[in-house]
């Protein structure tokens, strides 16, 4: 599974805003068995820890001292990176204008004070079931069904904010386009069934061959894969794609209708350039694709590799 897809297997992560450590404690007795708990008692404290863990749900209490939890609420609803988190106020009994004005600023939910731990349980086991659905749906949707890797989705979203990132930053940024030699010949000597295996073991190989979480392996299109590799210079960068290429020899997959040993191959064009802000990402790509050309001019099962 990539590591960009949460496992079924983690805990979900709770973050409870309260500025009375009494209720804070109440909570966390009630949920610190199913869930990864986080905790902030006041509106400023909140806002850092979404930033910093992003939770799968918030329990925010209304009255708070200084900023209050409408006001938190507002913050993370106008954030990008947070305004997914669903939030659940918790607000004084009674207090019906404070739940009209936290559902019309976005909350899935309220719980009333003096907390009923059956009804709070209730309460978070169905957002947290909810956020869990749409987190798998929206990762299933940026998969390549094949594969199993990133699909060019992902891929495009992901590259735009790489792009910008580097933009950002001014560090070197790194592509691979990766090719499989004489593919079409493959299929048509096997068969499709079996040139479908091939992808995927040729894409478990390339992903064995990157090692850093926020590097990217996605299938391209066809028996085309790209990489991109954030804040790498091309020296670092060829050496990742020969790791690709002997993770993908080591496989030792027969390829009688190849000119190479027989044996399945991949050819990688690899580009490396800081992000400008007159050019769009597509140049770094088409210059990884112009150096995967000269791979294959070169006799394929090779690395070329350039600006
Ligand atoms: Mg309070």
């Amino acid at each position: 599974m990539p590591h960009w897809m949460k496992g079924p297997q983690e805990k979900p992560k709770l973050l409870l805003v309260d500025d009375q450590r009494i209720n804070i404690l109440t909570l966390h007795e009630l949920f610190r068995e199913e869930c990864d708990i986080f905790m902030a008692m006041s509106g400023e404290q909140a806002l850092e820890a979404c930033q910093k863990v992003l939770p799968d749900l918030i329990l925010l209490d209304v009255h708070m001292e200084g900023m209050d939890g409408h006001e938190v609420c507002r913050r993370l609803k106008k954030d990008p990176k947070t305004r997914d988190i669903p939030i659940i106020f918790v607000t004084a009994q009674g207090a019906e204008e404070d739940e009209v004005l936290g559902l019309e600023l976005g909350a899935v939910d309220f719980i009333a004070k003096p907390i009923n731990p059956v009804i709070v349980k209730a309460r978070v086991n169905t957002h947290l079931t909810l956020k869990y659905q749409s987190d798998m749906l929206r990762s299933i949707a940026l998969l390549d069904g094949l594969t199993g890797v990133a699909n060019r989705r992902r891929f495009d979203e992901e590259l735009a904010r790489i792009w910008r990132q580097s933009l950002r930053e001014k560090t070197e940024l790194s592509a691979f386009m990766i090719d499989i030699d004489y593919f079409k010949r493959y299929n048509d000597h096997y068969g499709h069934m079996r040139g479908d295996t091939c992808l995927r073991s040729v894409a478990g190989a390339l992903e064995a061959a990157v090692n850093r979480p926020y590097d990217l392996l996605a299938r391209y299109g066809g028996e085309e894969f790209v990489c991109l590799l954030p804040n790498t210079h091309l020296r670092g960068a060829v050496v990742v794609a020969e790791r690709m290429q002997a993770c993908v020899q080591a496989l030792q997959l027969e390829h009688s209708a190849s000119e190479i040993g027989q044996r399945v191959t991949v050819s990688i064009g690899v580009s490396t350039m800081i992000a400008n802000a007159i050019d769009g990402p597509q140049v770094l790509l088409e210059a990884a694709d112009r150096q995967l050309y000269q791979a294959k001019q070169a006799g394929r099962a090779c690395i070329r590799s350039g600006s």
